[in-house]
């Protein structure tokens, strides 16, 4: 058996979304798919709150962009009458009880944690009905169930939960066994779970994939594939090198590392179930599915050029921020994290010397963590400062901290691309190493890079 996780990403278009319905009537039965929204959704309905919490005439119009965007696909996709009355009948139901919640955030003028959870989550539930309703109507037995039905149980964070896995475990296989043997098509909503409480908990923006990985682990899939609109984890974004190759087998080290420094694979949190239990992963395109893709697992083989993949993230920002014998003064880095921090902000690497901590933040991020720390009184650092025209570019690779020489070879293909580095991070990670430079330089960084290791 094995766990399919479908991206919204490919979710996009009916002809599309019926070519998938093609392979998952070939490769489907006994096996289990986590779905996104279809693609665009969560962004609409997140984006919805926002709207209905200053103007209550914007959520009907919603209701109906949201019930047409369903129904397109749906028309398309589900094959009889019959079957296409009962979706749309769901449908409706669900878009009704979302409503009252968009009137409830706007009657309270305020998005509580706890209901941008609730709301965000309704793509994924109405996506996984949808496609189960497709794949009735082509006569092929399927289901659809609910975490709520078959207890996937999170920790309650909202708006970034984990998942209990053990409990999760137990839960589906009472739950899911019994379906899988009887080689139905099972449809799950990615993205959330259920908190103790009994509240709705997402995962996080992407969690889809998390929650593909959760329910691989809880079943001990024997894979967890990805379907996708790319072939897999290449050398270098293609849009930039024009001669990328792909990767066949990649380490879980590598794959998390490429995920969290900008590879838009995977979710970077999806690796960590899944490699805790020793399982893989294989990332395969719905356009071309018979070519192997990439697979991600214990061992990855070190190549002769150590590295792997030479990827980049411009959605970054550094703050900067000064102050005489910093790094000698105790408490000094946790005074600053802790300011940050307490914004909601992920810090994404920390980098420090004897007169300056420069925190990597999300580009988004980089405003709110600027005002926070400029408003701290008493302010226990001389000044602080944005870089916003930045890039990172990141090496990975395995051996790449044992190997000699590549952080050399880096600079020299570099210096010689007339690319100034500004910052560097090399030893946190055996199996990758980035540097920080202009948002200017970076393709020509990353092409010099590439060749120097790929030639
Ligand atoms: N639909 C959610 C999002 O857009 C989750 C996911 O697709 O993984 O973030
Ligand atoms: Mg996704």
């Amino acid at each position: 058996m094995k766990v399919v996780k479908i991206g919204g990403g490919c979710l996009k278009g009916k002809k599309t979304i019926d070519g998938i319905l093609d392979l998952v009537e070939e490769r489907g039965p006994g096996n289990i798919f986590v779905v996104s929204a279809l693609n665009g959704i969560t962004d609409i309905l997140i984006k919805g709150m926002a709207d209905a919490l200053v103007d209550e005439s914007t959520i009907a119009p919603l209701m109906g962009r949201l019930k047409n965007k369903h129904m397109v696909v749906a028309r398309h996709i589900v094959r009889d009458t019959g079957h296409l009355k009962r979706f749309s009948k769901d449908l409706n139901t669900a878009l009704l009880k979302l409503e009252r919640y968009y009137y409830g955030l706007n009657f309270t003028a305020e998005i509580s944690p706890k209901m941008r959870d609730t709301i965000s989550s309704f793509g994924e539930r109405i996506s996984a009905e949808l496609l189960s309703a497709a794949v009735l109507s082509r006569g092929v037995p399927s289901a659809c169930r609910m975490p709520h039905d078959i207890g996937l149980v999170t920790d309650g964070k909202f708006g970034d939960a984990s998942a209990d896995l053990e409990v999760t475990r137990k839960n589906f296989k009472k739950h899911l066994t019994p379906l899988v043997g009887k080689k139905v098509v099972l449809f799950i909503p990615g993205f959330y779970g259920i908190s103790e409480n009994g509240d709705i908990t997402t995962f996080g923006r992407g969690g889809s994939d998390y929650s593909a990985a959760v329910a691989t682990v809880a079943m001990e899939a024997g894979i967890l594939e990805f379907w996708k609109d790319v072939a897999g984890f290449m050398s270098a974004d293609p849009r930039i090198v024009s001669d990328a190759e792909l990767i066949p087998v990649l380490s879980y080290g590598e794959a998390a590392e490429l995920c969290y420094f900008g590879a838009k694979i995977l979710h970077p949190r999806a690796v960590e179930p899944v490699r805790r239990y020793g399982l893989d992963i294989a990332i395969k395109s719905t356009l071309d599915p018979d070519t192997a893709g990439s697979l991600i697992t214990s061992e990855s083989p070190e190549t002769e050029q150590v590295v792997k993949s030479v990827t980049q993230n411009t959605e970054i920002g550094i703050l900067k921020i000064h102050a005489s014998g910093m790094g000698a003064r105790p408490g000094m880095l946790a005074t600053v994290v802790g300011c940050v921090t307490d914004k909601g902000i992920n810090i994404k690497s920390v980098v420090t010397s004897q007169t300056c901590i420069s925190l990597l933040l999300d580009y988004g991020d980089l405003e709110t963590g600027y005002s926070a720390l400029k408003t701290m009184d008493p302010m226990p650092f001389r000044s602080i400062e944005k870089e916003e025209d930045v890039a990172l570019l990141g090496v990975v690779g395995e051996g790449l901290s044992t190997r000699k020489g590549v952080a050399g070879r880096c600079f020299t293909a570099m210096d010689e691309a007339g690319v100034n580095v500004e910052m560097i991070s090399f030893g946190p990670s055996r199996v990758a190493l980035y540097f920080i430079v202009q948002k200017n330089d970076l393709k020509r960084a990353v092409r010099a890079i590439h060749k120097t290791f790929f030639a």
